[in-house]
């Protein structure tokens, strides 16, 4: 671990904006919705509080961090689109490139009706934390789209995502910025990107996207990988503390891609799941809860836990401040705060979810001696395999499931010991070594690469 001493890193790079050529004016003047509000609650803003503390234990001088903290590049292009009535209309799409000293940027593309550039702006700076932590060799980047994508026929949204490829052309690329799936982007839209990307290159090239269909080029086990990954630290975690996986009680708040297989995978670990929930509320057995059970009964029930009645039903609330060992926050962000992280009585808090604990809540868990380990570390399982899936189209060489599995899980477990290293050395909670840990490795890349001028 090196400490940053005053470097002659004087000035952030130059930031490059390039902006969309369009008709309008100002075409966001058309959206009524807000950005995202950076109050002392927001995710992105814990996010910075959580960096600026790592920056003062790393004694960042200030050119360092206007570096780390300023993206490389904001791309904003209009997406003019034939809709299926025969009238033009035309979207807002973003993509920003937070940081690419690691390799090249990754992160991933989201369609929603409230996306704006500052929103993205944080996510991308997200991603080359967690990609630094987990020691994949990617910078951080994020995209999307302002549009709602309910009211898009599937044709519209094919159109949609081919010309915001098409505009984007010059930013994406196997060796430069590999998009991924995010808030209601799927496989379907990543086989549309990879398609207008390779027909525009004369080749094939399934490396410039991840998350793609098995048949495209998507890798084995990427969709369970997030929830693998969230396992494989909640066990090394149980470790630190001494406790058996089989002797430990778990609550898990969301039941999707992560949770749900969270929930699986630890009770697959001999661990007693007492609580499960999704949007419809919590369910609640103080002897355990059949996850394959409450798996098919979601699968029947048009994937929903509603009416689930093997569990006594408990609110969403109830659930975060249940008695157990193990609490997985897997649904959204914002769960846990300083109104009721006091009342917390996991003894550890694996996040599923990005950002679902606030930084004002931190103290007050290492306070009541809680272990967070933190999303960055916990979800990176997703983005680990994403890795993977780039390395196996680049190799044109695909590996079985059990192989993706057992390099993840030692990735993540690899990822969670350099964590407990840090926080030991520097007696700072998981979180903070977590962002000590990424952006030392970022800064100490780049003093190596020095800034070209
Ligand atoms: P998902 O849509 O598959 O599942 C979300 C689950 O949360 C659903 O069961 C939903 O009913 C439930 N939910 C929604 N609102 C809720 C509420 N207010 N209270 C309780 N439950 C609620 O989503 P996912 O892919 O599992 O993602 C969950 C979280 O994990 C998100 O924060 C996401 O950003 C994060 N994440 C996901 C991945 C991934 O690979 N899927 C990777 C990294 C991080």
């Amino acid at each position: 671990m090196i400490k940053y001493r005053p470097t002659e890193y004087k000035q952030a790079l130059p930031q490059e904006i390039i902006m969309a050529k369009t008709s309008y004016p100002n075409p966001t003047a058309y959206y009524k919705e807000p950005g995202p509000k950076l109050d002392e609650e927001s995710p992105f803003e814990s996010m910075m509080e959580r960096f600026r503390f790592a920056a003062e234990i790393l004694e960042l001088d200030e050119g360092m961090f206007q570096y780390l903290a300023s993206p490389v590049k904001q791309v904003i292009v209009s997406i003019p689109v034939v809709m299926d009535d025969g009238k033009i209309k035309v979207f807002e799409g973003y993509r920003v490139i937070h940081d690419n000293v690691l390799g090249p940027s990754k992160g991933g593309i989201r369609f929603a009706p409230d996306v704006n550039l500052d929103e993205v702006k944080a996510l991308a700076s997200w991603m080359t934390w967690k990609c630094a932590v987990v020691n994949v060799p990617f910078g951080g980047a994020k995209g999307g789209i302002r549009c709602n994508p309910k009211d898009l026929s599937k044709g519209e949204l094919e159109r949609l995502t081919r010309r915001y490829t098409a505009n984007m052309l010059g930013v994406f690329g196997p060796d430069k910025d590999i998009p991924a799936p995010d808030m209601n982007t799927d496989e379907q839209v990543m086989a549309w990107i990879m398609d207008t990307y390779s027909m525009n290159s004369q080749r094939t090239e399934t490396a410039v996207v991840t998350g793609k269909p098995i048949i495209l080029g998507g890798s084995q086990g990427r969709k369970q990988a997030t929830g693998r990954g969230v396992v494989t630290v909640t066990l090394a975690a149980l470790n630190k503390l001494g406790l058996m996986p089989n002797k430990t009680t778990v609550a898990v708040q969301g039941f999707g891609n992560v949770g749900a297989v969270s929930a699986e995978l630890m009770y697959e670990q001999g661990a007693k799941v007492i609580a499960i929930s999704d949007i419809s509320g919590g369910y609640y057995n103080a002897n355990g809860i059949d996850i394959p059970d409450a798996l098919e009964y979601m699968k029947n029930n048009n994937r929903s836990l509603e009416g689930y009645s093997k569990a006594e039903k408990i609110s969403n609330d109830e659930l975060l401040e249940l008695e157990c060992d193990v609490l997985i926050p897997a649904a959204k962000e914002d769960q846990i705060s300083k109104h009721n992280a006091h009342k917390i009585r996991a003894k550890i808090i694996a996040e599923g979810a990005n950002g679902p604990v606030t930084a004002n809540a931190d103290s007050i868990l290492e306070e009541n001696g809680v272990m967070v380990v933190p999303d960055i570390l916990a979800n990176a399982g997703g983005v680990t395999v994403s890795y993977f899936e780039w390395v196996q189209d680049r190799q044109g060489y695909f590996w079985t499931e059990e192989r993706v599995n057992r390099r993840l899980n030692r990735m993540m477990r690899s990822a969670f010991d350099n964590l407990y290293e840090v926080s030991d050395h520097y007696k700072i909670t998981l979180r903070q070594a977590a962002y000590v840990y990424a952006i030392n490795r970022v800064a100490e890349t780049l003093e190596l690469r020095g800034i070209y001028a």
